[in-house]
């Protein structure tokens, strides 16, 4: 339908334009039906810890003169809120970065030192479950983007590598520089990925198992988070994976170059 309108407004153009404007709608259509997925979307994933905050207030409430019970109900509710807090904040974040008008704010970043951050942030995880994160590879590796949205998806991909591997195992997180690109890796000894999956892992709330991810505080939205990050930057995720051998999630950024960014590219060689 949409390509009528378009068609009898501008039928006495050139072809050329007729199909630059119909390809505008085409991509305007598109855009409202995955806001609108992602509406329903966020709707679902919201009612039940809402509705697990609202149990436990009524059941805190009926507890009255019970220390024990009250204290039980309040330590869920904490972790209830906890767990709603960070689907909020994902929410937030992923609907800024398949905005229009996300505006980087684009610098030169160190990619070891923002890779160090992102591992020490989660820190706490690994030590609780003896997982030992070794860092290494390149020193002086940078890119050209924003410091938190990089934060943010190196985080992402740290935080699953550790929740996903069983205790007392090793996560490796590596930077190489390769070309024109810097490539970071992340590689767990978790329970690894099917190729089915595989595919899928990238969309919103796709999750290989919805009561795990759950149950280790996942909010379904991280890996969206980083491929968004990503194609903001100019750059890709990728994951290599094989069920019980582990999986490796690689990013890959181009490499700053001094006078260069993605609004001033390179001049290129005829
Ligand atoms: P979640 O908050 O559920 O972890 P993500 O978007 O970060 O959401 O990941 C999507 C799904 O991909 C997860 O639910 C999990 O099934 C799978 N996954 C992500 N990272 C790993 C990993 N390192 N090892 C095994 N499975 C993973």
């Amino acid at each position: 339908q949409g390509g009528i309108v378009v068609h009898v407004r501008v039928a006495p153009l050139a072809e050329r334009y007729i199909l630059l404007l119909a390809d505008d709608r085409t991509e305007i259509t598109r855009t409202e039906a995955i806001r609108n997925d992602f509406v329903a979307n966020v709707s679902h994933e919201l009612k039940t810890p809402v509705g697990a905050v609202s149990l436990l207030a009524e059941a805190i409430e009926d507890a009255a003169g019970d220390e024990v019970a009250i204290k039980r109900f309040a330590g869920r509710l904490h972790k209830e809120t906890h767990r709603l807090s960070a689907l909020v904040q994902d929410i937030i974040e992923l609907s800024r970065l398949q905005g229009t008008d996300v505006v980087l704010q684009g610098r030169p970043v160190d990619v070891a030192h923002t890779l160090a951050e992102a591992v020490d942030r989660n820190k706490l995880t690994a030590e609780g479950k003896n997982i030992a994160v070794k860092v290494g590879g390149a020193r002086d590796a940078v890119v050209h983007g924003d410091p938190d949205l990089l934060m943010t998806a190196f985080r992402n991909l740290v935080d699953n590598a550790i929740r996903y591997s069983p205790e007392n195992t090793t996560v490796g997180v590596g930077v190489r520089v390769r070309d024109d690109l810097v490539e970071v890796s992340v590689t767990d000894q978790g329970p690894g990925i099917s190729a089915d999956d595989q595919e899928r892992i990238f969309e919103r709330f796709y999750r290989v198992d919805s009561a795990r991810s759950r149950q280790t505080g996942g909010t379904g939205l991280g890996l969206s988070i980083v491929k968004h990050v990503m194609s903001n930057h100019g750059g890709e995720v990728t994951v290599w994976s094989q069920p019980g051998q582990g999986s490796t999630f690689t990013v890959r950024l181009p490499v700053f170059e001094e006078g260069t960014t993605a609004e001033n590219p390179p001049p290129v060689d005829e």
